[in-house]
């Protein structure tokens, strides 16, 4: 990648511990560029397993003596809304940042990705609301006893997210986890750090949070993030990243019995039934698929059409995505950035090459954009792949970038099975006119995510997250919420009674003892 001269005031972020920035062990840094243009844009402190040990013991101090585990749920609530007041203030800046660090298109991130964060901390906020006890019935047997279950925070989370969409996945770690009183050791990706270091900065300029309740350590995943996730002073995992990491996760967190949700990959399906509104559908399914370049984990990423319709479904997909403006993330007109990065475009380059061996037909895309602004940045044409076998490589793993494979079916029970038969199981959509078609279908599939003539349907009030090797766990929602909280059962006894009492017939009573 050719870089730019260097700018020579290009923003230096320092990592943020018990509420002090400050540079990692040994001076030591990264570099953030622009995918559209490799140009530098910022200088990122590179921890070391030193400032992680203390960016965790100041969540840890934080969790077991300070005041936010303690505070009113009702005044965390209150906090969290002010968070939310400095998103929007600062949604614009926001948009722009996230823009040129993940080379998002620009009217993407103005309209939908900060505008949705912005609603999921909102709903957070109310969410936090939601009073940490929960009633339970009262119970008779073997004495009468009144019960209710109080949700404790969890403790010490080490959150790690991923590049793309890297603002709203900011949000929806750190909003639930305050909301439920745990402090936090977080983690951006270091290709595109720099909006969730924005949030940090916003809401420590606020100075709405105790001092360690928040934490932010950047650097290399293979170390910075391994590192925390196997700390023994955390007590949570929150991790949203390939299923590979996931795995090695789950299994570095097994020897302290931690407690872990997992957000992975998926390879969404995006079901046609028969009577599907086409003027719709074709438009839902290129949205599904080539949104942020395909580089989203609930991506449409296999499209199942009626053998009757497949013909004019494949041509007018192909009609539609020659439309579609390929560009600088920047300009308003952009509807497909640059992928995120070199090595990225080269894997979704094997990918395409590996699904022409495979048999697929290329019916449009599969190679690298023409033109001077194309050279700068790791661009790729939005490519689609037919009479795609739902066995091939291309249809089960996960690509993350703009390969659409198209699969013909001729029962819909059959594209039910091959909606099924993968590893994943994250989302998916159904397209068709009659709702109760529609409804029986998506509650056949496999899926944390089923949207109807919809599809990327994040709702903040909705639990998110998948079934099979897409994950552990859910994010958002009150089952989100739920998350980063232990249930604990207390027990009020109302038998006054000695001999009402549950050990009355297990301790025989002292000699003389009448009742
Ligand atoms: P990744 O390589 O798994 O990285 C995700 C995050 O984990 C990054 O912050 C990364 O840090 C860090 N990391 C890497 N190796 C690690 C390790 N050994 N231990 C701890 N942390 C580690 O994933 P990615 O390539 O950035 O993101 C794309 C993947 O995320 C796709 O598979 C996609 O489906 C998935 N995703 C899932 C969801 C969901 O909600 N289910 C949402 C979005 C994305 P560095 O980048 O700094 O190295
Ligand atoms: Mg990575």
């Amino acid at each position: 990648m050719t870089l730019e001269p260097v700018e020579s005031d290009v923003p230096y972020h320092r990592l943020y511990i018990n509420g002090e920035w400050c540079d990692a062990e040994g001076e030591r840094t990264f570099e953030v560029t622009e995918p559209a243009s490799g140009t530098l844009i910022a200088r990122v402190a590179s921890a070391s397993t030193a400032d992680v040990d203390r960016a965790v013991a100041a969540a840890r101090d934080a969790f077991d003596n300070g005041p936010w585990p303690h505070t009113p749920h009702y005044e965390r609530a209150r906090i969290i809304h002010k968070i939310a007041d400095l998103i929007e203030e600062h949604a614009f800046d926001i948009a722009e940042l996230e823009s040129r660090d993940g080379g998002v298109p620009i009217r993407k991130t103005t309209y939908n990705d900060i505008p949705l964060a912005l609603h999921m901390m909102r709903v957070f906020g109310d969410l936090a609301r939601r009073p940490p006890y929960e009633p339970m019935p009262w119970n008779d047997f073997p004495t009468l006893s009144w019960n209710f279950v109080w949700r404790d925070p969890f403790g010490v989370c080490a959150q790690i997210i991923p590049w793309n969409y890297a603002f709203p996945m900011a949000v929806w770690k750190l909003g639930p986890a305050l909301a439920t009183g745990n402090t936090i050791v977080f983690k951006p990706s270091s290709l595109a750090p720099l909006s969730a270091i924005r949030l940090v900065q916003l809401i420590d300029e606020s100075g709405l949070l105790p001092r360690g309740t928040l934490n932010l350590v950047t650097g290399p995943g293979g170390e910075v993030g391994e590192y925390m996730v196997g700390h023994p002073q955390v007590d949570k995992i929150a991790f949203t990243g390939s299923t590979e990491v996931g795995r090695k996760i789950m299994a570095i967190a097994a020897p302290h019995i931690k407690k872990v949700t997992l957000e992975l990959g998926g390879k969404s399906p995006s079901i046609l039934l028969p009577d599907a509104d086409l003027d719709k559908a074709i438009d839902g399914v290129l949205f599904g698929m080539f949104y942020h370049a395909g580089q989203l984990c609930e991506a449409g990423t296999r499209c199942f059409v009626p053998a009757t319709l497949y013909d004019e479904v494949v041509e007018r997909l192909v009609a539609r995505t020659r439309q579609l403006r390929l560009g600088d993330p920047l300009e308003l007109e952009t509807d497909i950035g640059p992928l995120i990065s070199f090595k990225q475009r080269e894997r979704v380059e094997s990918y395409i090459k590996l699904g022409r061996e495979e048999g697929a037909r290329l019916a449009i895309g599969g190679g690298r954009p023409v033109g001077e602004l194309y050279e700068r940045g790791p661009y790729l044409e939005p490519t689609i792949f037919t009479h795609v076998d739902n066995r091939w490589r291309i249809a089960q793993e996960e690509i993350f970038g703009p390969v659409l494979c198209v699969i013909r079916y001729e029962e819909l029970g059959d594209a039910i099975s091959m909606a099924n038969d993968t590893m994943y199981g994250l989302a998916a959509s159904v397209w068709s006119r009659d709702l109760q078609a529609a409804i029986e279908v998506a509650r056949r599939i496999r899926s944390g995510t089923v949207g109807i003539n919809e599809h990327h349907v994040l709702n903040p009030h909705a639990p998110f997250g998948g079934f099979k090797e897409s994950g552990i766990g859910r994010e958002m929602g009150v089952a989100g919420l739920l998350e980063y909280t232990e249930p604990k059962h207390i027990h009020v006894d109302f038998q006054q009674k000695r001999s009402g009492k549950i050990w009355w017939d297990a301790l025989l009573p002292p000699e003389n003892e009448h009742e």
